[in-house]
């Protein structure tokens, strides 16, 4: 049987994120494991409902659920927003529940071959919907997979009107009608050394020197990117959390060398946030991470409270799902880069600052300054270039579209 990309993906999102799907599946033990999400997988997708509703800031809100995680696509004739499904089959027990006072006027089903379309027909034109407008949901116990739509009243870029309905044309456009955002984080600066190697390296130039030459090759592949510090200069936390949020970041990536008390430990570690951290290594990190802040004056904790409120829950898990696709893949590169790894899960979670905003992203642990070894590769161009070859990889191959 041949396993395609989309149920590799729907395996690992299974695992990861729906729990009563994953006691399902190791209920039929390891055969159970590879055999049963293969069957339930390759299954075409099902419709299960639509329905719109107003959001804040007269935003309309188009929620489409289906069995499994949508593989979709947008266009925007006009007058229409399309969503495209593929592998997906039509159902005429649904009809969509539409909120009074949004853009939608009506909402049809349209099998098209193998793909279904959802097209929605709109009261007013909309511009092309931003990727902070499109989130994909777990299922939740109430509910299955749903791709979640908010838009706003506005005109419709030049690009849109070129749109056609098939998936392979709107994605195209999609992608080449804007730059994407990376900010990037050179960790500590200033009075803040970070860690400090045996040799006497310090955790603020490796990162500096590494994030600089990330931007150079990101600049000459097409994304554009900021560093929230170009020299060697302190910022606190908050700041660069900040930074990623007024420059409307797809992605941020926070830049870090380690220490361990054991000499030995080496390797590479990918970090996303959470509440809780993953495991006690984990935690510690965060707090030595964090800690850095300590050296500054007060402010992240008010800075932290006005994103707190700007973001809502489904947003929050919408972020926290996109970070995780993003670090697993960084690993990825990583690791096919033959770059050492820290004994350990490809992915980390723990409470840092940095992390703390409305920009997927994950914190990138290098590699260890208190190991000797490492201490020198960390040092070397070679090894920097090696590093920022893994890293524009990762980006490359994340999908910024959902
Ligand atoms: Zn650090």
């Amino acid at each position: 049987m041949v396993l395609n990309g989309n149920v590799i993906f729907d395996i690992i999102s299974i695992m990861k994120f729906s729990r009563r799907n994953v006691l399902k599946i190791t209920g039929f033990g390891l055969m159970g494991l590879f055999v049963l999400p293969r069957m339930a997988f390759a299954a075409r997708n099902t419709l299960r409902s639509m329905r719109t509703g107003v959001q804040p800031g007269d935003k309309t809100r188009l929620v489409i659920e289906t069995a499994n995680r949508p593989s979709y696509s947008l266009s925007y004739p006009t007058g229409q927003l399309v969503v495209n499904l593929s592998n997906t089959s039509a159902n005429t027990g649904v009809t969509a529940s539409l909120a009074s006072g949004g853009l939608v006027k009506s909402v049809t089903q349209v099998q098209n071959g193998d793909a279904l379309q959802i097209i929605a027909t709109l009261k007013k034109p909309i511009s092309q919907i931003p990727k902070s407008g499109i989130m994909v949901l777990s299922p939740n116990g109430d509910n299955d997979y749903r791709l979640v739509l908010d838009f706003k009243a506005g005109a419709p870029a030049a690009a849109n009107e070129s749109y056609t309905t098939s998936s392979a044309t709107a994605t195209t456009a999609i992608t080449a009608s804007r730059k994407y955002i990376i900010v990037i984080d050179a960790g500590h600066g200033g009075k803040d050394p970070g860690c400090i190697g045996k040799g006497g390296t310090r955790e603020k130039d490796i990162v500096l020197s590494v994030a600089k030459k990330l931007k150079n090759k990101l600049d000459s592949n097409g994304f554009k990117t900021y560093l929230t510090r170009s020299d060697d200069r302190y910022l606190k936390l908050g700041q660069r959390a900040e930074i990623a949020e007024s420059r409307h970041a797809d992605l941020f990536i926070s830049l870090h060398a380690n220490a361990n008390p054991s000499r030995k430990m080496k390797g590479f570690s990918i970090y996303t946030l959470s509440e809780k951290a993953s495991d006690e290594e984990a935690k510690k990190l965060a707090e030595a991470e964090n800690a850095a802040d300590k050296i500054g004056v007060e402010g992240f904790t008010e800075f932290e409270e006005n994103i707190r409120i700007a973001l809502s829950s489904l947003q929050q898990h919408a972020v926290a799902e996109m970070s995780e696709e993003y670090a697993n893949g960084c690993a990825k590169s990583f690791k096919r880069a033959s770059i050492e790894q820290q004994p350990g899960p490809d992915v980390r979670h723990a409470p840092f600052a940095v992390l703390r905003s409305t920009v997927p992203g994950a914190l990138l642990e290098l590699g260890h300054l208190s190991n000797p070894g490492e201490e020198k590769l960390l040092k070397s161009g070679a090894h920097q270039d090696k590093l920022v070859n893994a890293i524009v990889k990762s980006i490359k191959n994340y999908n910024f579209e959902v």
